[in-house]
Order: structure tokens, then sequence, then C-alpha cells
């Protein structure tokens, strides 16, 4: 089988910011070798990475049916004077929600395909992105969230629409703004330290957003940890407890279904960073 190597301007170098000098490598490159058999790796031109109107307005809805939750968490605050429940609830829906983006991230990593109902388009976006990780800082914005801006859509609107409790819409609008960014969060993990906001870095480096020296364990073998990509708080309880692992035998005795982190990806990665360019 033809193995043709694929090389890059971008690197991964950017999440190993962190790192200090003296524990790494002088050279870090990033080699991407994708098999030839029936797939061809995404470019950075490639269309697919582009926004399309539609993906826009999909946005737009998830961002208003979360605002219209906001609201009515912060009306009500003003309204009740009370602050501490609905701020409470908020922080619940922020932390629920890294452990809902790993739930998520390692089903769609792990089971179904592109043909599978309703979340297939992911599922080929989180292989996609397994090839080349770069290549999700070459997304453009609607293009990378407005899937789960259709869910968040889908959910919230009822919500917004059935309940005016305060406390209640502090957590689903903080759950929901989570997921509905937690795409955002992931970019930023592997984007350049010297190219983000100020402010997103400083977020990274108090713990706020998933870091990117943790996120790049992600794509390192075994692929099977830090899947969640919020704040990663979750993740060191889950990897070390080996929470996932013991879900993927449940359902291998279960269904008889084997997860893709059981065998080796098909494409071969190795890392190789020049520390010059970070
Ligand atoms: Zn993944
Ligand atoms: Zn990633």
């Amino acid at each position: 089988m033809a193995v043709v190597p694929l090389q890059t301007k971008h690197t991964l170098s950017p999440i190993t910011n962190n790192i200090t000098t003296s524990h790494r490598p002088s050279l870090l490159r990033i080699t991407c070798s994708v098999t030839t058999t029936n797939k061809s790796p995404l470019l950075s031109n490639d269309t697919s990475l582009h926004s399309t109107w539609t993906h826009r307005l999909w946005v737009s809805a998830g961002c208003t049916t979360v605002s219209i939750s906001f609201a009515k968490s912060i009306i009500g605050g003003f309204s009740s004077h009370l602050w501490l429940e609905p701020a409470l609830a908020g922080f619940a829906g922020y932390i629920l929600a890294d452990l809902g983006s790993g739930m998520y991230h390692w089903a769609t990593d792990n089971y179904g395909d592109e043909s599978t109902p309703l979340v297939g388009t992911h599922i080929k976006d989180s292989l996609d992105h397994h090839e080349c990780p770069w290549t999700i800082t070459e997304r453009g914005f609607a293009n990378n969230l407005h899937f789960l801006a259709r869910g968040t859509t889908l959910m919230v609107l009822p919500l917004d629409l059935a309940f005016d409790d305060h406390v209640f819409h502090g957590f689903v609008s903080m759950f929901a703004f989570c997921v509905l960014f937690c795409q955002q969060f992931h970019v930023w993990a592997h984007g350049t330290k010297s190219k983000l906001p100020p402010l997103v870095v400083a977020l990274q480096d108090s713990g706020v957003l998933v870091s990117r020296t943790r996120h790049v364990d992600h794509h390192r073998a075994p692929f099977n940890n830090n899947y969640c990509v919020v704040s990663g708080v979750w993740n060191k309880c889950l990897d070390e407890s080996k929470f996932f692992e013991a879900l993927e035998m449940v359902l291998y005795f279960k269904l008889g279904v084997k997860p893709r982190s059981w065998t080796e990806p098909d494409s071969e990665w190795s890392e190789e960073t020049d520390i010059s360019k970070c």
C-alpha cells in the first residue's frame, strides 16, 4: 500500500509552547503520512473547510437561542434579586458541558462513520481532524461550529419557549454556550500561542479553557485520552479511572463493536517541531 508523505508549514508546535525549552527537542516537524487507498487528505484550500451561508445561519440561530436563555436568567435575577442560584447553576452548566464534550468526542472518534444518521458528517470531520489535525485551524468559524449550533438550537429553543425559571436558564445558557463554542475552544487548543488573542491565552493558561499542552496528548498514541475540549477539567479523572476504556469494554461485550482506538490509525504521525517558529 503506497504511502505519500504530506508535509506542511502548519505545525502543532504552538501546543508545545508551554513545554519548557529544556524538555523540548531542538527540532520538531510534523509529518503526516496518509494512505492513498481511497481517501485524500484535507488541505487548507479545500472548499469543504469554508463557511457557507447555511453554516452562518445555524450559528446565528444557536447564538440567538442561547442569548434568549441567558437574558431570561439575567432578567429573572433582577426581578427576584436572587443571583447566587443562577450563578451556581451556570457554573454547573460549564462543568457538565466539559463532560458532555468528552462523551460526544469519544463517541464520534470511536464509533460510526460517514453514513451514520444525524452525526455522520461530524464523524467524518472528526476523522479528518485526526488524520491532519492542523486543518482545524483552517476551517471557517461557522463551518466548524454549525453542526453543534444546530443541536443547540433544536434543544434550547423549546426550553426558551417553555420555561421562565431564571436558575434553570442559568444552567441551560452556560451549558449550551460551552457546547456551541467547544469546537472553537478546540481550534484555539491547536493555535499558535503568539497569534491567539491574549485573553484566550490567559484563559487557557488559567485552565478555564482546554490547554494546548493537554490537548496535544489526544493526538498522540494511544489516541484514547483527553477527549474533553471545553476546560478539560474532566480529562484527568476520566483518563485515570479508565472510564472510557471500561465503557468500550461494555459496548464490545454487549454489542461486539470495537472502538477505533483499539486499532492502529491508518495515518502515521511523528512530531518534529522547529521551536524557533513558536
Ligand atoms: Zn479526537
Ligand atoms: Zn484536536
